[in-house]
């Protein structure tokens, strides 16, 4: 039988209220948003948090908003929120792609965005697509907010910035013009964690590709990114050829490891493969 070991518990109603709790009951406080991944943990004595500030009512982390220019998608926002949301499917498409086929209905009616992100599996999908869109992330803590770059949000395996008694707010997202996005999986079976994912994120200024984005999962690459494969794309005029080239330098620049899933040079040409495929879709879908 699994059980984890004793702890303290508390409901938080307002973001303020649990950034009071998380400092009253010090470092080994932990939140609890859909506990998809922290409950299991626990039941297994891999975490052994003293409290458990649950969010699940902190109802201003659950919008998904446009503000400023940005979509702004709040850390309690869940998977089947995110993929029902017609406002972030139409500005980036990438998101619906890869909520579709991270696990089933049931994780993805109570798992959320913050806790994907902040859990920081290294072979968690939204870390590679919002790493493609060049995601922002917003924390709040007893010093203040701040705002971190997600390409600097992740520091190694189950690691994050976000530091004891911080809480992540929400992921911004800029709206730019020209732009489109696509995210492409492959699993051993339906629902299950990827054997390696690439999602990508072209903005087009005329017949150039004026940036572009592209985030790897579960092939260990840094900070879930190929910025060497980015590289590729700034300024050239799409082509098959350049998306294929771009798969290639995405591939050589990842590290991959050989497990239960597949073995590292099967991830390192999915790697390539579905970087190009993420391309060729994300394009398309500028094309229509
Ligand atoms: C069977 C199964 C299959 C899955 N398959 C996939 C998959 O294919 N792809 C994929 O990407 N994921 C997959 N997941 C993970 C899923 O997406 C979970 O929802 C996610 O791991 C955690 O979200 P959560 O809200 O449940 O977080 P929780 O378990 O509540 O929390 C996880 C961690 O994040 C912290 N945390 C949560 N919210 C915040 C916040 N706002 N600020 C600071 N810290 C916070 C918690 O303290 C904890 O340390 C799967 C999970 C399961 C159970």
């Amino acid at each position: 039988m699994q059980v984890p070991a004793n702890f303290e518990y508390a409901k938080a109603t307002t973001v303020e209220e649990t950034l009071a709790l998380l400092a009253r009951h010090g470092d080994e406080a932990r939140v609890v948003a859909g506990g998809h991944s922290l409950l299991p943990m626990m039941k297994l004595r891999l975490a052994q948090p003293e409290a458990l500030i649950d969010i699940n009512d902190v109802t201003e982390l659950s919008r998904i908003r446009i503000e400023g220019g940005m979509l702004c998608v709040g850390a309690l926002v869940r998977h089947a929120e995110l993929l029902d949301s017609a406002v972030a499917g139409e500005h980036f498409p990438i998101l619906h792609d890869a909520e579709r086929v991270i696990a089933d209905p049931v994780v993805r009616n109570r798992g959320t965005v913050g806790g994907s992100l902040c859990q920081a599996d290294p072979s968690e999908d939204l870390s590679a697509a919002f790493g493609a869109l060049k995601a922002s992330a917003v924390i709040r803590g007893p010093e203040g907010e701040r705002t971190v770059s997600l390409r600097e949000f992740h520091t190694g395996p189950y690691e994050t910035v976000v530091e004891p008694g911080e809480l992540l707010i929400e992921l911004r997202l800029p709206i730019r013009p020209g732009g489109s996005s696509a995210y492409e999986k492959v699993e051993r079976r339906v629902g299950d964690w990827p054997l390696a994912a690439a999602g990508a994120a072209l903005w087009l200024d005329g017949d150039r590709i004026a940036d572009a984005g592209i985030g790897l999962t579960a092939v260990r690459a840094e900070h879930f990114v190929a910025p060497e494969a980015e590289e590729v794309l700034r300024g050239a005029v799409p082509s098959e050829e350049v998306f294929a080239e771009a798969g290639r330098v995405a591939a050589e620049h990842c590290d991959p490891g050989s497990d239960q899933r597949g073995p590292a040079d099967y991830k390192r040409h999915l790697a390539g493969e579905l970087t190009t495929r993420a391309l060729r879709r994300a394009y398309g879908r500028l094309q229509a």
